[in-house]
Protein backbone atom coordinates (compact mmCIF):
# COMPACT_ATOMS: atom_id res chain seq x y z
CA UNK A 1 0.00 0.00 0.00
CA UNK A 2 2.84 2.33 -0.87
CA UNK A 3 1.91 5.79 -1.68
CA UNK A 4 4.24 4.98 -4.91
CA UNK A 5 1.43 3.03 -6.21
CA UNK A 6 0.24 4.41 -9.12
CA UNK A 7 -2.83 2.41 -10.46
CA UNK A 8 -5.66 3.81 -9.02
CA UNK A 9 -6.97 1.71 -5.98
CA UNK A 10 -10.18 -0.29 -6.95
CA UNK A 11 -13.01 0.43 -3.94
CA UNK A 12 -15.40 -1.61 -6.49
CA UNK A 13 -16.50 -5.70 -5.86
CA UNK A 14 -13.49 -7.25 -7.81
CA UNK A 15 -11.49 -7.34 -9.81
CA UNK A 16 -9.91 -5.40 -6.62
CA UNK A 17 -6.73 -4.01 -5.41
CA UNK A 18 -3.91 -6.74 -5.29
CA UNK A 19 -0.53 -6.29 -3.31
CA UNK A 20 2.80 -5.63 -5.09
CA UNK A 21 3.35 -9.70 -3.80
CA UNK A 22 0.42 -10.82 -5.51
CA UNK A 23 0.93 -8.84 -8.95
CA UNK A 24 5.09 -10.13 -8.84
CA UNK A 25 4.16 -13.87 -8.43
CA UNK A 26 2.92 -14.03 -11.79
CA UNK A 27 6.63 -12.61 -13.33
CA UNK A 28 7.31 -16.08 -14.57
CA UNK A 29 5.83 -18.95 -16.81
CA UNK A 30 4.93 -22.42 -15.53
CA UNK A 31 4.23 -25.74 -17.63
CA UNK A 32 0.85 -27.38 -16.32
CA UNK A 33 2.96 -30.56 -16.05
CA UNK A 34 5.56 -28.87 -14.08
CA UNK A 35 6.03 -30.20 -10.70
CA UNK A 36 5.56 -26.50 -8.74
CA UNK A 37 2.86 -25.68 -10.47
CA UNK A 38 1.20 -29.12 -9.47
CA UNK A 39 1.72 -28.55 -6.07
CA UNK A 40 0.67 -25.09 -5.77
CA UNK A 41 -2.43 -26.40 -6.65
CA UNK A 42 -3.01 -28.83 -4.40
CA UNK A 43 -1.49 -26.43 -1.50
CA UNK A 44 -4.30 -23.66 -2.49
CA UNK A 45 -7.42 -26.64 -2.74
CA UNK A 46 -6.09 -27.59 0.33
CA UNK A 47 -6.24 -23.91 1.72
CA UNK A 48 -9.50 -23.24 0.52
CA UNK A 49 -10.50 -26.09 2.87
CA UNK A 50 -8.76 -24.82 5.37
CA UNK A 51 -10.63 -21.28 5.31
CA UNK A 52 -13.73 -23.19 5.57
CA UNK A 53 -12.97 -25.61 8.15
CA UNK A 54 -14.13 -28.02 5.54
CA UNK A 55 -11.45 -30.50 5.49
CA UNK A 56 -13.29 -33.23 6.89
CA UNK A 57 -16.35 -33.30 4.30
CA UNK A 58 -15.62 -31.09 1.66
CA UNK A 59 -13.47 -31.16 -1.47
CA UNK A 60 -12.08 -28.06 -3.46
CA UNK A 61 -12.81 -28.40 -7.00
CA UNK A 62 -11.66 -25.38 -8.75
CA UNK A 63 -12.83 -24.19 -12.49
CA UNK A 64 -11.42 -21.82 -15.04
CA UNK A 65 -13.27 -18.18 -15.90
CA UNK A 66 -15.03 -15.61 -13.32
CA UNK A 67 -16.96 -16.42 -10.21
CA UNK A 68 -19.92 -16.78 -12.37
CA UNK A 69 -18.60 -19.56 -13.85
CA UNK A 70 -18.41 -21.09 -10.56
CA UNK A 71 -21.66 -20.89 -9.69
CA UNK A 72 -23.03 -22.19 -13.21
CA UNK A 73 -20.74 -25.36 -12.95
CA UNK A 74 -21.77 -26.19 -9.18
CA UNK A 75 -25.68 -25.76 -9.70
CA UNK A 76 -25.55 -27.67 -13.23
CA UNK A 77 -23.35 -30.30 -11.43
CA UNK A 78 -25.16 -30.68 -8.20
CA UNK A 79 -29.13 -30.23 -9.14
CA UNK A 80 -29.91 -33.62 -11.07
CA UNK A 81 -32.06 -33.32 -14.09
CA UNK A 82 -35.41 -34.12 -12.24
CA UNK A 83 -34.38 -31.60 -8.83
CA UNK A 84 -36.22 -28.58 -8.11
CA UNK A 85 -34.00 -25.42 -6.69
CA UNK A 86 -35.85 -22.51 -4.24
CA UNK A 87 -33.87 -19.61 -4.99
CA UNK A 88 -33.62 -16.96 -2.37
CA UNK A 89 -33.29 -13.64 -4.41
CA UNK A 90 -32.70 -9.84 -2.84
CA UNK A 91 -30.44 -8.87 -5.70
CA UNK A 92 -28.88 -9.34 -9.08
CA UNK A 93 -26.65 -12.76 -7.89
CA UNK A 94 -29.86 -13.99 -6.93
CA UNK A 95 -31.62 -13.62 -10.33
CA UNK A 96 -28.57 -14.61 -12.05
CA UNK A 97 -29.42 -17.95 -10.22
CA UNK A 98 -32.92 -18.26 -11.97
CA UNK A 99 -30.98 -17.51 -15.21
CA UNK A 100 -28.27 -20.32 -15.20
CA UNK A 101 -31.06 -23.16 -14.03
CA UNK A 102 -33.43 -21.98 -16.92
CA UNK A 103 -30.70 -22.65 -19.20
CA UNK A 104 -29.22 -25.88 -17.53
CA UNK A 105 -33.19 -26.64 -17.64
CA UNK A 106 -33.63 -27.02 -13.98
CA UNK A 107 -36.87 -26.37 -12.08
CA UNK A 108 -37.15 -23.62 -9.76
CA UNK A 109 -38.92 -21.68 -7.34
CA UNK A 110 -38.12 -18.36 -6.59
CA UNK A 111 -38.62 -16.72 -2.77
CA UNK A 112 -37.54 -12.72 -3.48
CA UNK A 113 -37.83 -10.37 -0.99
CA UNK A 114 -36.51 -6.51 -1.56
CA UNK A 115 -32.82 -5.14 -2.54
CA UNK A 116 -32.85 -4.06 1.38
CA UNK A 117 -34.68 -7.06 3.11
CA UNK A 118 -33.31 -9.84 3.98
CA UNK A 119 -35.53 -13.72 3.50
CA UNK A 120 -37.31 -14.86 6.55
CA UNK A 121 -36.13 -18.25 7.85
CA UNK A 122 -40.10 -18.84 9.00
CA UNK A 123 -41.45 -17.91 5.33
CA UNK A 124 -38.49 -20.48 4.29
CA UNK A 125 -39.83 -23.05 6.37
CA UNK A 126 -43.54 -22.92 5.68
CA UNK A 127 -42.27 -22.81 1.88
CA UNK A 128 -40.17 -25.90 1.81
CA UNK A 129 -43.42 -27.03 4.07
CA UNK A 130 -46.06 -26.82 0.84
CA UNK A 131 -43.69 -28.00 -1.85
CA UNK A 132 -42.05 -31.30 -1.61
CA UNK A 133 -40.79 -31.29 -4.87
CA UNK A 134 -38.33 -28.79 -3.90
CA UNK A 135 -34.45 -30.66 -3.70
CA UNK A 136 -32.03 -27.43 -3.10
CA UNK A 137 -31.91 -24.25 -0.88
CA UNK A 138 -30.06 -21.43 -3.36
CA UNK A 139 -29.06 -18.47 -1.11
CA UNK A 140 -26.25 -16.28 -1.57
CA UNK A 141 -24.23 -14.37 1.44
CA UNK A 142 -23.28 -11.38 0.78
CA UNK A 143 -25.92 -9.82 -1.88
CA UNK A 144 -23.04 -7.84 -3.75
CA UNK A 145 -26.12 -6.05 -5.44
CA UNK A 146 -26.79 -3.87 -1.96
CA UNK A 147 -24.04 -5.06 0.42
CA UNK A 148 -26.85 -6.85 2.36
CA UNK A 149 -25.36 -9.71 4.65
CA UNK A 150 -27.92 -12.52 4.63
CA UNK A 151 -28.83 -14.80 7.34
CA UNK A 152 -27.09 -18.09 6.18
CA UNK A 153 -26.88 -19.71 9.46
CA UNK A 154 -30.21 -19.31 9.79
CA UNK A 155 -31.50 -20.33 6.55
CA UNK A 156 -28.80 -23.63 6.48
CA UNK A 157 -31.21 -24.51 10.03
CA UNK A 158 -34.46 -24.76 8.23
CA UNK A 159 -33.03 -26.70 5.28
CA UNK A 160 -31.18 -29.07 7.63
CA UNK A 161 -35.08 -29.95 9.28
CA UNK A 162 -36.84 -30.51 6.25
CA UNK A 163 -33.17 -32.57 4.32
CA UNK A 164 -32.93 -29.98 1.71
CA UNK A 165 -29.23 -29.37 -0.34
CA UNK A 166 -28.32 -26.20 0.24
CA UNK A 167 -25.72 -24.28 -1.61
CA UNK A 168 -24.70 -20.68 -1.13
CA UNK A 169 -23.27 -18.46 -3.43
CA UNK A 170 -20.30 -16.77 -0.96
CA UNK A 171 -19.00 -14.94 -3.63
CA UNK A 172 -18.25 -11.72 -2.07
CA UNK A 173 -18.22 -12.92 1.65
CA UNK A 174 -15.47 -16.27 1.34
CA UNK A 175 -12.60 -15.13 3.47
CA UNK A 176 -13.88 -12.54 5.18
CA UNK A 177 -17.10 -13.60 6.53
CA UNK A 178 -16.97 -17.18 8.02
CA UNK A 179 -18.80 -19.96 6.56
CA UNK A 180 -17.39 -22.83 8.86
CA UNK A 181 -18.67 -26.03 8.05
CA UNK A 182 -18.59 -27.89 11.02
CA UNK A 183 -20.69 -25.08 12.16
CA UNK A 184 -23.32 -24.29 9.25
CA UNK A 185 -24.75 -27.43 7.34
CA UNK A 186 -24.34 -27.14 3.44
CA UNK A 187 -23.14 -29.12 0.69
CA UNK A 188 -21.71 -26.36 -1.23
CA UNK A 189 -20.33 -22.86 -1.39
CA UNK A 190 -18.71 -20.69 -4.21
CA UNK A 191 -16.67 -17.94 -4.29
CA UNK A 192 -13.74 -17.30 -6.62
CA UNK A 193 -10.20 -16.21 -6.60
CA UNK A 194 -10.40 -12.08 -6.74
CA UNK A 195 -13.15 -11.07 -3.90
CA UNK A 196 -12.19 -11.40 -0.17
CA UNK A 197 -8.88 -13.82 -0.82
CA UNK A 198 -7.01 -10.77 -2.96
CA UNK A 199 -6.32 -12.65 -5.99
CA UNK A 200 -6.39 -11.59 -9.21
CA UNK A 201 -9.31 -12.44 -11.52
CA UNK A 202 -9.41 -16.12 -13.37
CA UNK A 203 -11.13 -18.88 -11.49
CA UNK A 204 -13.67 -19.38 -9.10
CA UNK A 205 -13.88 -23.02 -7.24
CA UNK A 206 -16.51 -24.77 -5.21
CA UNK A 207 -16.07 -26.43 -1.78
CA UNK A 208 -18.75 -29.47 -2.13
CA UNK A 209 -19.72 -32.08 0.17
CA UNK A 210 -17.46 -35.22 -0.84
CA UNK A 211 -20.49 -37.95 0.02
CA UNK A 212 -22.68 -35.24 -2.10
CA UNK A 213 -20.48 -35.09 -5.09
CA UNK A 214 -19.51 -38.67 -5.23
CA UNK A 215 -23.23 -39.12 -6.50
CA UNK A 216 -23.12 -36.16 -9.08
CA UNK A 217 -22.10 -38.22 -11.92
CA UNK A 218 -23.71 -37.41 -15.49
CA UNK A 219 -25.78 -34.89 -13.36
CA UNK A 220 -23.59 -31.79 -15.77
CA UNK A 221 -24.97 -29.61 -18.75
CA UNK A 222 -21.77 -28.72 -19.94
CA UNK A 223 -18.84 -30.81 -20.36
CA UNK A 224 -16.08 -27.68 -19.41
CA UNK A 225 -18.42 -27.08 -16.38
CA UNK A 226 -18.64 -30.30 -14.54
CA UNK A 227 -17.51 -30.20 -11.71
CA UNK A 228 -17.84 -34.49 -10.94
CA UNK A 229 -14.97 -34.82 -13.69
CA UNK A 230 -12.62 -31.79 -13.11
CA UNK A 231 -12.69 -33.37 -9.37
CA UNK A 232 -12.21 -36.98 -10.58
CA UNK A 233 -9.54 -35.95 -13.19
CA UNK A 234 -7.79 -33.72 -10.48
CA UNK A 235 -8.27 -36.86 -8.07
CA UNK A 236 -6.45 -38.98 -10.28
CA UNK A 237 -3.65 -37.04 -11.79
CA UNK A 238 -3.33 -34.25 -9.54
CA UNK A 239 -3.90 -31.67 -13.07
CA UNK A 240 -6.69 -29.81 -14.42
CA UNK A 241 -8.67 -31.29 -17.11
CA UNK A 242 -8.43 -28.09 -19.34
CA UNK A 243 -5.53 -25.58 -19.61
CA UNK A 244 -5.32 -23.98 -16.19
CA UNK A 245 -5.30 -20.40 -15.46
CA UNK A 246 -1.23 -20.66 -14.41
CA UNK A 247 -0.69 -17.23 -13.49
CA UNK A 248 -3.82 -16.80 -11.53
CA UNK A 249 -3.14 -20.13 -9.42
CA UNK A 250 0.12 -18.96 -8.47
CA UNK A 251 -0.63 -15.06 -7.41
CA UNK A 252 -4.01 -17.06 -5.55
CA UNK A 253 -1.47 -19.05 -3.65
CA UNK A 254 0.54 -16.24 -3.14
CA UNK A 255 -2.47 -13.79 -1.71
CA UNK A 256 -3.85 -17.05 0.29
CA UNK A 257 -0.71 -17.28 2.10
CA UNK A 258 -0.29 -13.70 2.73
CA UNK A 259 -3.86 -13.77 4.24
CA UNK A 260 -3.01 -16.55 6.27
CA UNK A 261 -0.04 -14.89 7.81
CA UNK A 262 -1.83 -11.42 8.47
CA UNK A 263 -4.17 -13.54 10.59
CA UNK A 264 -6.58 -15.43 8.54
CA UNK A 265 -10.32 -14.81 8.80
CA UNK A 266 -10.42 -12.92 11.68
CA UNK A 267 -7.98 -10.24 10.49
CA UNK A 268 -9.54 -10.01 6.95
CA UNK A 269 -13.32 -9.27 8.76
CA UNK A 270 -11.61 -7.05 11.17
CA UNK A 271 -9.95 -4.78 7.75
CA UNK A 272 -12.80 -4.68 6.04
CA UNK A 273 -14.94 -3.71 8.80
CA UNK A 274 -12.66 -1.02 9.83
CA UNK A 275 -12.44 -0.05 6.29
CA UNK A 276 -16.45 0.18 6.03
CA UNK A 277 -17.09 1.65 9.21
CA UNK A 278 -14.79 4.99 8.05
CA UNK A 279 -16.51 5.03 4.84
CA UNK A 280 -19.88 5.13 6.15
CA UNK A 281 -19.15 7.46 9.05
CA UNK A 282 -16.91 10.01 6.71
CA UNK A 283 -20.18 9.76 4.06
CA UNK A 284 -22.54 10.56 6.41
CA UNK A 285 -20.87 13.56 7.56
CA UNK A 286 -21.37 14.49 4.14
CA UNK A 287 -24.44 14.26 4.15
CA UNK A 288 -24.79 11.03 2.13
CA UNK A 289 -27.11 8.04 3.43
CA UNK A 290 -26.60 4.08 3.36
CA UNK A 291 -29.56 2.38 1.72
CA UNK A 292 -29.31 -0.38 4.40
CA UNK A 293 -29.00 0.10 7.91
CA UNK A 294 -26.17 -0.90 9.90
CA UNK A 295 -27.28 -4.39 11.44
CA UNK A 296 -27.48 -5.78 8.18
CA UNK A 297 -24.64 -4.24 6.34
CA UNK A 298 -21.97 -6.29 5.40
CA UNK A 299 -17.88 -5.51 5.52
CA UNK A 300 -17.73 -5.84 1.98
CA UNK A 301 -19.20 -3.05 -0.07
CA UNK A 302 -21.58 0.13 0.96
CA UNK A 303 -24.38 1.39 -1.47
CA UNK A 304 -24.99 5.32 -1.11
CA UNK A 305 -28.19 6.63 -2.25
CA UNK A 306 -28.10 9.46 -4.94
CA UNK A 307 -27.76 12.94 -3.21
CA UNK A 308 -30.55 15.06 -4.24
CA UNK A 309 -28.93 18.19 -5.28
CA UNK A 310 -29.73 18.86 -8.86
CA UNK A 311 -25.88 19.96 -9.45
CA UNK A 312 -25.23 16.29 -8.98
CA UNK A 313 -23.84 14.02 -11.84
CA UNK A 314 -22.55 10.89 -10.77
CA UNK A 315 -20.70 10.50 -14.18
CA UNK A 316 -18.68 13.63 -13.04
CA UNK A 317 -18.47 12.80 -10.11
CA UNK A 318 -16.93 9.08 -11.17
CA UNK A 319 -13.97 10.60 -13.34
CA UNK A 320 -13.10 13.17 -11.29
CA UNK A 321 -12.57 10.34 -8.75
CA UNK A 322 -11.27 8.24 -11.09
CA UNK A 323 -8.65 11.24 -12.35
CA UNK A 324 -7.58 11.30 -8.61
CA UNK A 325 -6.99 7.85 -8.30
CA UNK A 326 -9.95 6.29 -6.72
CA UNK A 327 -12.44 3.79 -8.72
CA UNK A 328 -15.75 3.76 -7.60
CA UNK A 329 -19.06 1.47 -8.92
CA UNK A 330 -21.99 2.41 -10.38
CA UNK A 331 -25.51 1.19 -8.08
CA UNK A 332 -27.43 -2.11 -9.49
CA UNK A 333 -30.58 -1.39 -7.61
CA UNK A 334 -34.04 -1.48 -8.67
CA UNK A 335 -35.37 -0.07 -5.35
CA UNK A 336 -33.20 3.72 -5.26
CA UNK A 337 -30.74 5.42 -7.82
CA UNK A 338 -27.33 4.42 -6.06
CA UNK A 339 -23.67 4.29 -5.67
CA UNK A 340 -21.55 1.80 -4.44
CA UNK A 341 -18.23 1.70 -2.73
CA UNK A 342 -16.34 -1.23 -1.70
CA UNK A 343 -14.36 -1.72 1.12
CA UNK A 344 -12.59 -4.80 0.26
CA UNK A 345 -9.14 -5.73 -1.51
CA UNK A 346 -5.62 -4.94 -0.67
CA UNK A 347 -6.61 -1.21 0.97
CA UNK A 348 -6.94 0.16 4.29
CA UNK A 349 -7.87 2.81 6.01
CA UNK A 350 -5.06 5.46 4.57
CA UNK A 351 -7.48 4.31 1.02
CA UNK A 352 -10.26 5.09 2.62
CA UNK A 353 -9.09 8.39 3.88
CA UNK A 354 -7.74 9.20 0.61
CA UNK A 355 -10.86 8.55 -1.00
CA UNK A 356 -12.88 10.42 1.85
CA UNK A 357 -10.69 13.94 1.57
CA UNK A 358 -11.02 13.41 -2.51
CA UNK A 359 -15.27 13.10 -2.65
CA UNK A 360 -15.08 15.96 -0.25
CA UNK A 361 -13.89 18.28 -2.99
CA UNK A 362 -14.83 16.79 -5.90
CA UNK A 363 -18.39 18.00 -4.49
CA UNK A 364 -17.41 21.19 -3.27
CA UNK A 365 -16.04 21.93 -7.22
CA UNK A 366 -19.20 20.50 -8.43
CA UNK A 367 -21.28 23.20 -5.97
CA UNK A 368 -23.46 19.93 -4.50
CA UNK A 369 -24.18 21.47 -1.04
CA UNK A 370 -24.10 17.97 0.45
CA UNK A 371 -24.89 14.53 -0.11
CA UNK A 372 -28.08 14.35 1.39
CA UNK A 373 -30.50 12.09 -0.79
CA UNK A 374 -34.06 13.21 -1.54
CA UNK A 375 -36.83 12.20 1.05
CA UNK A 376 -38.31 8.95 0.80
C1 LIG B 1 -18.83 -11.23 -7.91
C2 LIG B 1 -19.98 -12.09 -7.60
C3 LIG B 1 -20.32 -13.18 -8.42
C4 LIG B 1 -19.57 -13.54 -9.67
O1 LIG B 1 -19.50 -12.52 -10.59
P1 LIG B 1 -18.45 -12.59 -11.79
O2 LIG B 1 -18.62 -11.27 -12.44
O3 LIG B 1 -18.80 -13.73 -12.63
O4 LIG B 1 -17.10 -12.80 -11.14
C5 LIG B 1 -21.37 -13.99 -8.03
N1 LIG B 1 -22.06 -13.73 -6.90
C6 LIG B 1 -21.77 -12.70 -6.10
C7 LIG B 1 -22.58 -12.49 -4.86
C8 LIG B 1 -20.72 -11.84 -6.43
O5 LIG B 1 -20.41 -10.81 -5.62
Amino acid sequence: MSTAHRDPWLLTPGPLTTSAETKQAMLHDWGSRDATFIETNARVRRSLLKIANAEATHVCVPVQGSGTFAVEATLGTLIPKDGKALILINGAYGQRMIKILKYAGRASATYETAEDTPPDPKHLDALLSNDKAITHVLAVHCETTSGILNPIEAIAEVCAKHGKSLIVDAMSAFGAIALDATKVQYDAIMASSNKCLEGVPGMGFALIRKSVLEGCKGNAHALSLDLYDQWVAMEKNAQWRFTPPTHVIVAFDSAIQQFFAAGGITERYRRYKENRDLLISGMRALGFETLLPDHLQAPIIVTFKMPEDSKFDFEVFYDRLKDQGYVIYPGKLTVAPSFRIGCIGAIGTEQINGALRVIESVIQDMGVRDGRPAAA
